[in-house]
């Protein structure tokens, strides 16, 4: 999971929230068909408004310009705006900027309406006009908890996603129960991140080999290290790249010298949109 928010302009801004104030008149027990109704109409093709509010959650997904992966699973293309908080449960959120990410149609399907919030260690699913809607969610919302901060990757063995040994019981049980509810060891996304991490390293040799190649006059230096760059930008699995940069002592040999020999590699890949 990997997020960085991009801008939205104002105009943006406004159009949302005057969304939002007219979902406020909209009596609680039809508050959930409305917000739904409001949405469909919002978010077409032909809506320009909705064209820039997409393009700007496409631009806050991992990868690089043309190219980018899900929010979630950072392996499929994304195709939707998907509420973090369901809008079944939450439609007071459907339009709340901090609420929209774009994912792809298997994440969004296997996430599905359920979601639950937590005061202290206690569990609930909230009713609709629930005065406690604001307490922190059970899972991560990578608008509000920088999935980076709550997980890594195991790339020394299983390439799976693993809640980072620092965090308190409440956040690891939060990290984990986000690994669960996306299934993110599961569609062979470990093999993919596998893979990824091959990708990486060929990238970085054929980087540092051209490199070698091309001597030491600085305008050519410069093109060869942007094209490189793009090209990692653009690979999916962008967590398992911060994790391989991030454990690069405990990895292989081979990873081990082409971190001496390529360390701008690590700003390729932590750069925000
Ligand atoms: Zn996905």
């Amino acid at each position: 999971m990997w997020f960085v928010r991009a801008a939205l302009g104002d105009r943006e801004k406004v159009y949302l929230k005057k969304k939002t104030e007219s979902l406020e008149k909209c009596p609680s027990n039809s508050l959930v068909s409305k917000a739904a109704a409001l949405w469909k109409n919002a978010n077409t093709n032909t809506s320009q408004i909705f064209e820039r509010i997409r393009s700007q959650l496409r631009a806050s997904c991992p990868g690089h310009e043309g190219e980018r992966f899900c929010t979630y699973c950072e392996h499929s293309s994304p195709d939707w705006i998907d509420h973090v908080r369901p809008k079944s449960r939450f439609p007071m959120k459907t339009f709340a900027w901090d609420n929209l990410v774009y994912a792809c149609a298997s994440c969004q399907q296997i996430k599905g309406e359920k979601w639950f919030l937590m005061i202290d260690d206690a569990l609930f699913e909230p009713e609709v006009d629930d005065a406690r809607a604001d307490a922190s969610s059970l899972y991560l919302e990578p608008t509000r908890d920088d999935p980076q901060r709550f997980l890594t990757i195991d790339c020394l063995g299983t390439w799976s996603v693993v809640p980072r040994q620092d965090l308190s019981p409440r956040d690891a049980r939060r990290a984990r129960e986000t690994i669960a509810l996306y299934a993110l060891d599961e569609r062979n996304l470990p093999q993919g991140r596998k893979r990824a991490a091959q990708t990486f390293q060929f990238a970085l040799h054929a980087y540092v080999e051209e490199r070698k190649e091309r001597g030491f006059d600085p305008a050519r230096l410069a093109e060869v290290r942007a094209r490189h760059a793009a090209y990692v930008r653009a690979l999916p699995h962008r967590s398992t790249l911060l994790a391989i940069n991030e454990h690069y002592a405990a990895l292989s040999g081979k990873w081990r010298s082409l971190s001496s020999e390529a360390p701008e590699s690590l700003e390729w890949i932590s750069d925000d949109p």
